[in-house]
């Protein structure tokens, strides 16, 4: 089933496939960017669909940061357990449609890439957690841009996500600067 969101944002895989985040996750993740020189790092996990028959995922939920992630300017360090506890009971809740599908951070950057920290934290991540797909999406929220990388079960190289709707990155870029 085809819905119509069109606040969503698409970005590509190398393979073809699709990353799909829609309006109400990209609300979320607007809340968070770090306009302002004392905002701390947040970040969370990406939940949501495997469309059958395809690799594409589309991200209906992320989670937002909780009392006992450390929070700074330049770090953000999610608390395992409450985490780990949290997609168990969406998984449950959601009758097994609601999947881990990655992660999510701020960067006080415009453009933002991902730092040496952030990649050795992604591999971890890779290597210990329980998911069904072949990869998993790591997603950083800049001042004006959202970036996608992907890093796989397999081969473990980091490859960047192309974003799909241009249209939809001028109107955030153009959100961003009022
Ligand atoms: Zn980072």
């Amino acid at each position: 089933m085809q819905q119509v969101d069109k606040d969503s944002i698409v970005f590509r895989r190398t393979n073809g496939a699709m990353v799909k985040i829609s309006g109400g996750a990209l609300r979320v993740l607007n809340r968070f960017r770090q306009l302002l020189p004392n905002q701390a790092e947040a970040g969370g996990m990406l939940l949501g669909r495997l469309i059958d028959g395809t690799e594409d995922v589309v991200v209906d939920e992320v989670t937002v940061p909780v009392a006992r992630d450390r929070r700074h300017r330049f770090s953000f360090f999610r608390e395992k357990d409450t985490a780990q506890k949290h997609v168990v009971n969406v998984w449950e809740k959601s009758s097994h449609t609601r999947n881990y599908l990655g992660e999510w951070h701020s960067h006080p950057e415009d453009d933002p890439s991902p730092s040496g920290p952030d990649l050795s934290n992604w591999r971890r991540i890779v290597r210990e957690s329980q998911f069904e797909q072949g990869s998993l999406a790591f997603l950083i929220v800049g001042r004006i841009s959202v970036r996608a990388w992907e890093l796989g079960k397999v081969a473990r190289s980091l490859r960047a996500m192309t974003i799909e709707n241009k249209s939809r990155r001028d109107k955030y870029r153009k959100d961003s600067n009022e």
